[in-house]
């Protein structure tokens, strides 16, 4: 008896959600306008930094080598506050993840309101679930070569928009947009809005609820983060089974709320009935309680046979408690204080200078004619400031010693300029006699002339091999 066949690929059957009313539709539209409108203004917004410093509120300054977040500056020497952002932003996904189930998903994940956007676009030229189920089916004519075009020129035309916004956080917004208008668009900045206009076009144009299902991690993981007190969606199977068609007037005895109508299942974007239980695709939309909320109503039952719920809950017959003081919420509550507070703390303090000191390794010292030691560095003092400053370098804790600076031109200890947000870097020599310990440790501070700032960095003096 021959193997049955295994089937690793299973093709994509194509989801046509119907529209739906309800308070849940109403906060994915309110959601999608804000998001939208946070990521496509954002690189617009003007911060006066003064100086030369750009005034983009926003930007990633790759030339540069900068981050502007309106009143905060990073450096490339300050990655860490990157690294800080990255933690904090996964275990604030975890926390809301414990308390409220795949919200992010539902509501504010970018697959999620692009693939929205473009069904509210779809529905818009080629009209509902039916018309574009028939549409689809249908021979080419005329008006379907028409209306399949109109969708994807609109498409096409949000996913330029989606690309040309995003090379805005990496360009000064106005400038760029002149260049646009101009066609003088550096190739690089093209490659990137065509990229990407593309990416935006398939992802939500074509793959949708595939990047949930098959290509996104956190749909596989975020299970882990659930627990009997996590918000899911559910049906009330108590309530709703033994299901069945339903005619007005029919008497309710012996039978379950669920009328078999399919419209939650209609309007489900990633093509899942919840009534067969808690399932992977679910992304927590919510749309299918708006949809049988409106059945409800129109056949005179109390809303809510399908709705946001608690395992807890459900197995209890209560209502949903979130009960915010779990265990696994107080670990993410104590992690996001830590890091932000931590974060907050070194913003705070943060210094506008900064001085980093790198001792010669060959040769690590030198003997003059005269007996002296003399040992190499380099020097780089960060001037996080945007007007040029002026520094002076001193040595500690070595007697008499004597710094020069090799420069082209005859250049002071007692002032080294460094131009605004910019590192300068300088070979410095010290000279002193020989020292009793093989490796003296010295300490190399600078202070800025112009607000009395002083930074020390500690480093060695080497006189013997
Ligand atoms: S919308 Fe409500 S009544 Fe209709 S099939 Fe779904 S669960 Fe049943
Ligand atoms: S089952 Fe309901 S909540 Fe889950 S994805 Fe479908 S419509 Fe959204």
């Amino acid at each position: 008896m021959s193997e049955p066949e295994i089937q690793l690929f299973a093709k994509q059957q194509k989801i046509y959600p119907r529209r739906v009313w309800g308070v849940y539709r109403r906060v994915k539209w309110l959601a999608m306008i804000l998001l939208l409108s946070i990521y496509y203004l954002s690189p617009w917004i003007r911060w006066e930094r003064g100086g030369n410093a750009p005034s983009q509120a926003i930007l990633i300054d790759l030339e540069h080598t900068r981050g502007y977040f309106f009143g905060i500056e990073i450096w490339p020497q300050e990655v860490y506050y990157i690294t800080g952002l990255l933690v904090l932003s996964a275990v604030a996904l975890f926390f809301v993840t414990a308390l409220f189930g795949r919200v992010w998903c539902g509501y504010a994940c970018p697959q999620t309101v692009w693939t929205d956007l473009f069904v509210w676009v779809e529905r818009i030229v080629q009209g509902d679930r039916n018309a574009r189920k028939k549409l689809d089916e249908s021979p080419w004519s005329l008006e379907k070569i028409y209306k399949k075009t109109v969708t994807h020129l609109i498409w096409l035309f949000i996913g330029v928009c989606t690309g040309g916004a995003w090379v805005f956080y990496f360009n000064d917004a106005p400038t760029l947009m002149e260049q646009i208008i101009h066609a003088e668009v550096p190739l690089p900045v093209m490659t990137w809005i065509i990229g990407l206009a593309f990416s935006t076009y398939l992802m939500a144009g074509f793959a949708r609820e595939q990047v949930c299902t098959y290509m996104c991690p956190y749909s596989r993981f975020q299970s882990a983060m659930f627990d009997k007190d996590t918000l899911i969606i559910a049906y009330d199977e108590k309530r709703g089974e033994p299901r069945g068609k339903h005619k007005a007037g029919d008497s309710w005895e012996n039978k379950g709320h669920c009328i078999d109508c399919d419209s939650c299942v209609v309007v489900c974007p990633m093509g899942i009935d919840i009534r067969e239980g808690l399932q992977m695709e679910c992304i927590a939309c919510g749309l299918c309680v708006d949809a049988c909320n409106n059945v409800m109503d129109k056949i005179g039952l109390p809303r809510g046979l399908i709705r946001y719920n608690t395992e807890h809950a459900r197995e209890h017959g209560t209502k949903p408690d979130l009960r915010l003081l779990r265990p696994r919420n107080l670990w993410y509550a104590g992690i996001i204080s830590l890091v932000s507070g931590f974060m907050l703390y070194s913003l705070l303090t943060r210094s506008p200078l900064e001085l980093t000191v790198l001792h010669d390794r060959n040769p690590v010292f030198v003997q003059l004619a005269d007996g002296h030691i003399r040992n190499g560095y380099t020097i780089s003092i960060l001037n996080k400031n945007h007007a040029e400053h002026v520094y002076r370098l001193q040595v500690k804790h070595l007697d008499n010693a004597h710094i020069r600076i090799e420069a082209s031109h005859e250049t002071s200890p007692d002032s080294l300029p460094v131009f605004a947000d910019s590192v300068g870097h300088f070979r410095v020599f010290v000279t002193a006699s020989k020292q009793a310990e093989e490796r003296k440790e010295i300490e190399f501070e600078i202070t800025d002339l112009k607000d009395q700032l002083k930074e020390e960095k500690t480093s060695i003096f080497v006189s013997e091999n």
